[in-house]
């Protein structure tokens, strides 16, 4: 992947422009990385000994220096650190300028976010200011043995469709990936790595909007994405009453409660249980799947769980087709049964 010669970053340069690396985007709130930046550089990690090339993550903020050695344990060769009070909190303008200076600077071959809140702002607007394509909410990557490009996979046409995205022209390869769906790698705290610290003066006419205040949201007790087991219900437990069941047996395993769209469309439970395209993307040791009939939407978010177990009427089900086990059965029958066994085990 290194030394592909790309088009004009905006930067003005005799002579042919070259491109090599891998960057992962280390974004972080209030001191803490948002999960899915060690998901990135382990599928960074990845690509790079495919390509023969090296994994660079780059930190924004203020205060924020000692997550770089987390960074490097997780697969950075190097972290390119930038620390200014403006970047204190998120904000699109200072955040945008620094990358695409840093990126016009250095030239990175492959650029990649997280398909979280932040990442799903500064990727588009740093994708234009860089005058190069954006693959969003990617699913999964990979590199042309042959052409030596990305190949960017991600849900088309509602999810009835996996599509594979390639951007052979413009520099950097730039997506932004969902978080949960690559396995992180675990970190070796004995990684070498180095930590080039980058200092920028941000221009007034850059900062157009002030943060005032920071109003957390009522914490929901819902961590999908973190959690060990998952019992999962859909339409087939037939109302908000089959949801107390789930429940109950949830707190007997140590569970999350999960649902399918329907579910929540139904108004049986929040918008914060939803597993699937529209909803979390987890990857439990174990989901208990109740009701759910496994519409390609509801697996896309989690098929890559240790262990499905299905519980479904119908035995021709699609849910069954990724499940490792699987009863036929009417749900509230087996439930109790289920929270019985638990009790006494
Ligand atoms: P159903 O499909 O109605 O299935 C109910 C199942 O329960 C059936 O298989 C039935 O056999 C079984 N059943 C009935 N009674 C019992 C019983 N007593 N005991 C045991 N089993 C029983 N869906 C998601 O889940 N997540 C998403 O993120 C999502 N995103 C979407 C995005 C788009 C763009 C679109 C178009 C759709 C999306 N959907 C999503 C919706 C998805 O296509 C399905 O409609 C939805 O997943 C169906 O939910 P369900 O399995 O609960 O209901």
């Amino acid at each position: 992947l290194d030394e592909v010669p790309g088009k004009s970053t905006g930067r003005a340069e005799e002579g042919p422009v070259t491109y090599a690396g891998i960057w992962v985007f280390a974004e972080q709130r209030q001191g803490r990385l948002a999960g899915v930046v060690l998901e990135l550089l382990g599928v960074a990690r990845e690509l790079a000994s495919q390509s023969n090339t090296d994994v660079t993550a780059v930190l924004l903020g203020q205060g924020v220096a000692g997550l770089a050695s987390q960074l490097i344990a997780c697969g950075a060769d190097r972290v390119y650190l930038v620390e200014h009070q403006e970047l204190t909190s998120y904000r699109t303008e200072p955040y945008t300028y620094i990358l695409s200076n840093l990126v016009q600077e250095y030239r990175p071959e492959i650029l990649l976010l997280g398909a979280t809140h932040i990442g799903c702002d500064l990727a588009p607007r740093l994708a234009r200011r860089l005058n190069t394509g954006l693959t969003a909410d990617c699913t999964g990557l990979a590199v042309d043995p042959e052409e030596k490009i990305l190949l960017q996979t991600r849900p088309a046409f509602g999810g009835n469709l996996m599509a594979t995205i390639a951007c052979p022209h413009h520099r950097p390869q730039m997506a932004t990936v969902r978080p949960g769906v690559i396995v992180k790698l675990e970190p070796d705290y004995t990684r070498k790595g180095e930590v080039i610290r980058q200092s920028y003066t941000i221009p007034p006419e850059v900062l157009r909007t002030t943060v005032l205040e920071i109003v957390q949201t009522t914490a929901t007790t819902v961590n999908l994405e973190e959690a060990e087991i998952i019992i999962a219900g859909g339409r087939g437990l037939g109302g908000p009453e089959g949801f107390r069941k789930l429940e109950k047996i949830a707190a007997l395993l140590g569970a999350t409660v999960g649902a399918s769209r329907g579910a929540v469309e139904a108004g049986w439970i929040g918008r914060e249980h939803q597993v699937g395209q529209t909803g979390k993307t987890v990857q439990p040791k174990l989901y208990i799947a109740c009701g759910i009939s496994g519409a390609i939407q509801h697996l896309a978010g989690m098929q890559r769980s240790g262990c499905i177990v299905a519980i479904n009427t119908d035995a021709s089900a699609p849910i069954f087709r990724v499940a490792d086990y699987g009863i036929v059965g009417d749900v509230h029958q087996i439930l109790p049964v289920l929270a019985e066994e638990i009790q006494t085990f």
